[in-house]
Order: structure tokens, then sequence, then C-alpha cells
């Protein structure tokens, strides 16, 4: 995957990693549910958006500093860098 119009460093090479789960591993642990998911390309981490309650995905790029994640939702297709709060379809 090459993005020649990124629109930062981390969204030209934004990594393949397929994601490891297909629900949020944290949610499910702590008997929460979530709204929306998300995965990042680093490492494959599955986590939560920024509408649910527990916000994983933001809480794993905090603890990891991996920039880059994607949507898991059908039909989506974009990736958001976090470092330079920037996306790209
Ligand atoms: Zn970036
Ligand atoms: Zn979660
Ligand atoms: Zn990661």
């Amino acid at each position: 995957m090459s993005h020649v119009d990124a629109p930062c460093p981390h969204l030209e090479h934004p990594g393949n990693t397929s994601p490891t789960s297909r629900v949020c591993d944290e949610c499910v642990a702590l008997g929460d549910g979530w709204v929306h998911l998300r995965a990042c390309l680093a490492c494959g981490h599955v986590g939560c958006c920024d509408s649910s309650k527990n916000k994983h995905a933001t809480r794993h790029f905090h603890a990891t500093r991996h920039p880059v994640i994607r949507s898991l939702e059908a039909g989506e297709r974009w990736l958001w860098c976090y470092v330079d709060e920037v996306g790209i379809e």
C-alpha cells in the first residue's frame, strides 16, 4: 500500500499489520461494550474508537506511540495519524 499524496510521513508508510482481533479485547476483559473498532497498523492491536467509553485505540497510541490506525468497520477505508492529526481515505 503506497500513498503518494500522503499528508505526513507516517501515512506515507503506514504499515500493513493485520488486525489481531475482531473485538476490543480490553473492553471484553472489562465487560464493557464499544461503538466502533480501530486497528493499529504497526502491531495489529485492535481498540475501540473515541465514541466508545474506554477509547482503547487512543490509549494504545499514548502507550506505544504507534502513529497510524485504520477503521475496522465494514465499508470504511480511511487511515488516521494520531501524531499529525490528519487522515486519508
Ligand atoms: Zn503522521
Ligand atoms: Zn475498548
Ligand atoms: Zn500498535
